[in-house]
């Protein structure tokens, strides 16, 4: 399937529906504001064994889980049901590429209601999309430090895939643009870095990674965990989690962002400063390569990571 194209199925609420049936009313608007939660899972297709690969499926749920108890949302599904409904959506989408896996917990029901209303029994979709990597492409992105602040704990829990929460950074992403560079990277209320706009951020200095602790306003990044266990049990790396000030970045020997959807994608430049020698550093690439084997099944270690999916051609459910 073509980048754009939509899949054949989605999952919704116990069941397989045609993409173009998946319709709500237009007044069931805590769909689209305040309501909803969300999950992103990658999927990655290993052409030689004819297999698919979810990346730290069980993870990603529990997460998910995670994200709908502090915002009251109950279901009635648990992570066994939702990891059975994703492998076999994958299948009946034929999903034989790069695929991008996002679950969505949301208050439905709520047309007449008001936002304070939690809904009895939260509505679950599950969608796919191509979503091709760039793991291997050599690209690097330059950032500018956000004249936005990240949400804190006790505004908006960023440790959540809170739909509300990416307002934040969605205005920090657009500033940067604006300004001519690819993102950004936001700092505490404290001043103290957190993480960039649908990333985490990783610094290398003097032979150690560093990364800001969950407690300064980021998502518990199921990436960030992968890269911090790789950086230590293959690359025997010092992995260290504390606070990061502006200025250290500037003054990295590496720096790169994590993440499902920008995997490990290094940076070059920040405001302008040239991060290291302006390339992609040595622990940066080592880490590329190692990760890109475990996410298509072609490292051994860690392979307790990959959910396989043997996707068929032509075996789509009705
Ligand atoms: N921070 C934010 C705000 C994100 O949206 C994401 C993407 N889910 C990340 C960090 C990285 O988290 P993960 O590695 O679990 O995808």
């Amino acid at each position: 399937m073509a980048t754009g194209e939509h899949p054949a199925f989605l999952w919704w609420n116990g069941k397989q529906v045609r993409w173009e049936d998946a319709t709500i009313h237009v007044t069931d608007l805590a769909w689209s504001t305040v309501g909803a939660v969300f999950e992103g899972i990658r999927a990655y297709w290993n052409e030689d064994h004819q297999e698919l690969y979810v990346f730290r499926l069980r993870e990603h749920l529990d997460r998910l889980m995670d994200s709908m108890r502090l915002v009251r949302l109950p279901t009635t599904y648990g992570v066994d049901d939702l990891r059975e409904a994703t492998l076999t959506l994958l299948k009946a989408n034929e999903s034989r590429e790069d695929t991008y896996i996002r679950p969505l917990a949301y208050s439905s029901g709520t047309s007449c209601k008001r936002l304070s209303e939690s809904s009895s029994n939260a509505a679950l979709l599950i969608n796919t999309n191509p979503m091709p990597s760039k793991l291997a492409s050599g690209e690097s992105i330059k950032v500018k430090v956000s004249s936005w602040t990240r949400i804190s704990d006790n505004v908006m829990p960023p440790r959540i895939k809170n739909i509300s929460n990416y307002r934040n950074g969605q205005l920090a992403s657009m500033e940067a643009r604006a300004d001519g560079y690819d993102n950004a990277i936001l700092l505490s209320p404290q001043a103290k870095v957190s993480e960039a706009p649908g990333a985490c951020v990783m610094m290398v200095k003097h032979g150690k990674l560093i990364t800001p602790p969950t407690t300064d306003g980021i998502l518990e990044s199921i990436t960030r965990d992968a890269v911090m266990t790789m950086a230590s049990e293959s690359l025997r790396l010092d992995v260290v989690e504390r606070s990061i000030d502006r200025t250290e970045l500037y003054l990295a020997d590496e720096l790169f962002l994590c993440g499902t959807a920008f995997e490990i994608t290094p940076v070059a430049e920040v405001d302008r400063y040239q991060v290291g020698t302006g390339g992609i550093g040595e622990v940066t690439s080592q880490l590329q390569l190692l990760f890109e084997n475990v996410l298509r099944g072609k490292e051994d270690e860690f392979a307790s990571w990959r959910t396989v999916v043997g996707v068929e051609a032509g075996v789509a459910a009705d």
